[in-house]
């Protein structure tokens, strides 16, 4: 299945520009001058990364980076027509992954799409342990430790756990995790999340404390 990638860009041209090279280079596009429709784009058809244009006119590309992020973790480029270090740092503190500074060319955006793409897929098969302070994770064996003691934890909950700490520090939506954690294609209940989350926290003890509630959209891992 070719990835999907949504372009937010309010200059038609560029935008266009940037659908077709994309589209020859296989992937499906989805593309909007609008950043309120980039929001409902990306809710209902949930692209595998946004080429978002800092500078839109009716809602700003930093707004949209935030609320993207609070929903998931699709990967950002940011287009930005400013080239001033402290807009990149901005960008990136925004949550983008990686940017480009107009005029680029889309070749190389391109480029840039594809490698994102491919660490993101990267950081999902290839990581196989995972630390933080107490906490120890073994994907491979399905062995979770906390100080050194092994937890005995079920399938749901192992992935659960696992789901959240391979995104440490983005949140992830109670919709998302029955998504990539039940592989549930329509919504069931999201508060199995919720009660599947409760028995997890409740085994991990002192290594609860990395799992926290974002209110209102779903949970995170995060350092306390
Ligand atoms: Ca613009």
């Amino acid at each position: 299945v070719a990835a999907t990638v949504l372009v937010v860009e309010d200059e038609r041209k560029l935008r266009e520009l940037v659908r077709s090279y994309l589209e020859r280079a296989g992937f499906t596009v989805l593309s909007t001058e609008s950043g309120a429709e980039a929001l409902t784009l990306a809710a209902s058809a949930a692209p595998d990364l946004v080429v978002l244009d800092l500078g839109l006119p009716d809602v700003p590309g930093e707004t949209i980076a935030r609320e993207l992020r609070a929903a998931g973790s699709t990967p950002i480029v940011m287009l930005t027509a400013r080239s001033a270090e402290e807009d990149r740092i901005r960008g990136l503190e925004l949550g983008a992954d990686d940017y480009v500074t107009k005029p680029f060319s889309p070749r190389e955006l391109v480029l840039r799409v594809k490698r994102l793409l491919r660490s993101t897929a990267a950081e999902h098969e290839k990581a196989d342990h995972f630390l933080w302070k107490e906490l120890e994770i073994d994907i491979p064996r399905h062995e979770v430790k906390v100080k050194g003691r092994a937890l005995d934890l079920t399938s749901t909950e192992f992935k659960l756990l696992s789901t959240l700490a391979l995104r440490r520090g983005r949140v992830q939506s109670r919709e998302a995790l029955l998504r990539d954690v039940w592989e549930y294609d329509s919504l069931i209940d999201t508060r199995t999340v919720d009660t599947h989350m409760r028995r997890l926290r409740e085994k991990l003890g002192p290594a609860a404390k990395y799992l926290g509630t974002v209110r209102g959209v779903g949970y995170r891992f995060a350092d306390e």
